[in-house]
């Protein structure tokens, strides 16, 4: 379980900063979610999207006090995100490697 990670924001790159990507929302399907959200009381098993992102795949709950806090604890990055125009398909495997390697052993 990845218990850290952002929203699908609606920013671009700027000074040099990552940002969250428009039309990635990896960070909202690839991981497992533990906590509780409005509409998956039990949590989001990991590679389902959460049911909280809109048609342009956005968090409605973005700034709301429903949402979970542990979704605004990680923070964009190059290595998690990778190259601009790939879609998230870099992001939906390295979130899938690290939700596989943080899963714990049964
Ligand atoms: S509540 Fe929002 S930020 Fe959290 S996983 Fe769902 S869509 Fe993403
Ligand atoms: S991997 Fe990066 S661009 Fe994709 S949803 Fe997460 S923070 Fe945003």
């Amino acid at each position: 379980m990845i218990d850290a990670f952002v929203p699908s924001a609606n920013e671009t790159a700027q000074d040099g900063v990552p940002r969250c990507r428009p039309g990635c929302a990896a960070c909202c399907i690839a991981p497992s979610i533990s906590s509780p959200i409005p509409g998956m009381p039990g949590g989001k098993p990991a590679g389902v999207p959460c049911v909280q992102l809109d048609d342009a795949l956005r968090c409605k709950l973005f700034g709301r006090p429903e949402r979970p806090a542990v979704c605004g604890s990680l923070q964009p990055s190059l290595e998690m995100c990778g190259p601009a125009d790939d879609g998230g398909t870099h992001a939906r495997r390295y979130l899938m490697r690290l939700e596989r390697a943080t899963q714990p052993a049964v």
